[in-house]
């Protein structure tokens, strides 16, 4: 097993040089139309995608914490590219953790 396969969550975290030439430069596209259940994840964390258009920056799912509704409208953190997700309403079906019958 090859550990360089395995990129870390941290390692989209940090810009380096590589990638700090990434930085803002499709924040003028078009928004475009995205399926979040089809985006790669930085990691196990459900929320962190990566972006789709630079491959190395991060889209992080913004949560209305009183609705508890997710915003369909993201960005990419590096290159600032603006995403709509089209398929959000799978994470939003209520489940029985999240409303407990009393
Ligand atoms: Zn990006």
């Amino acid at each position: 097993m090859n550990k360089n396969e395995k990129r870390t969550k941290n390692s989209y975290l940090f810009v380096n040089k590589t990638d700090s030439c990434l930085l803002g430069i499709n924040i003028r596209n078009p928004i475009i139309n995205v399926k979040h259940q089809e985006l790669n994840r930085t990691g196990e964390n459900l929320y962190e995608s990566v972006c789709p258009v630079c491959k190395a920056g991060i889209l992080l799912i913004k949560q209305n914490r009183s609705s508890l509704r997710f915003s369909r409208h993201d960005s990419c953190i590096l290159c600032g590219q603006r995403v709509y997700y089209t398929d959000l309403e799978y994470l939003e079906e209520p489940s029985e953790e999240k409303y407990p019958h009393n």
